[in-house]
């Protein structure tokens, strides 16, 4: 019979990068320019922020190699790419999904950079292509069940659907640091994990949410994760 397999769904600004990538990729347009965007993201939200921020940094000649640039030298999270390199090693025990509300682009940008492309089995993201010598971002989706998440993403529909159209797991093990992934660990069982980067948003939404069944651990670095996960399989 078939070893059973974990699910890993892993976050990525501020879980596999050290930072927002979209924040980062902002401060490359001039400070008056970016003043002037801020409204735009104050009522449009992120996803039309940065399709202007892609626009304005077009307009002021920077190329898109040059953007690939700065999100590519974006520090890891500390010891991330030991998880990586890790769960590269054990892939008949470990299913990876990035469930992410950046793009498809900056995330891969990031896996090939560091040659993990083929660690991950499925990144969910905004659908990001390049064109017209820019970066062409399109919404992941257009929700208006999730009343707290943004109507371009909302993780937990996209994790539901995810898990009716795969597999039984073992387990499921969510990785992340921000208040978006706590609507994702609303579907998790009590034999699942929910690992919150300690003194991010996501600990204390956690640790206050009354209707999450999931173990909450908290993780500060990638070789945590690893102690998590070999923990998991002795316990198979
Ligand atoms: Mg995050
Ligand atoms: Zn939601």
């Amino acid at each position: 019979m078939a070893q059973s397999k974990y699910l890993l769904v892993l976050d990525f600004d501020q879980t596999i990068v050290h930072s927002d990538t979209y924040t980062k990729v902002a401060e490359m347009v001039s400070p008056a320019a970016l003043q002037c965007l801020k409204e735009v993201l104050e009522q449009q939200g992120w996803p039309v922020y940065m399709r202007n921020v892609f626009a304005v940094l077009k307009d002021q000649g920077v190329s898109v190699d040059e953007i690939k640039a700065m999100v590519q030298d974006l520090p890891l999270t500390d010891k991330m790419l030991e998880l990586l390199v890790f769960l590269r090693e054990h892939p008949n025990i470990f299913d990876v999904i990035i469930l992410s509300d950046a793009n498809t682009c900056f995330i891969e940008w990031v896996l090939s950079k560091h040659g993990r492309s083929d660690t991950v089995r499925k990144v969910f993201a905004n659908p990001a292509r390049l064109a017209n010598l820019t970066v062409q971002l399109e919404d992941y989706h257009h929700q208006m069940v999730c009343p707290t998440c943004p109507v371009n993403m909302c993780k937990r529909i996209v994790l539901k659907t995810f898990l009716e159209e795969n597999r039984k797991y073992t387990a499921c093990v969510l990785v992340g640091d921000g208040v978006p992934d706590l609507c994702p660990a609303l579907l998790l069982s009590k034999d699942d994990l929910l690992l919150a980067r300690k003194g991010y948003p996501l600990e204390l939404a956690a640790v206050t949410c009354n209707n999450l069944a999931a173990q909450v651990v908290l993780w500060t670095n990638g070789q945590e994760i690893v102690h998590v996960l070999q923990r998991l399989q002795l316990h198979q």
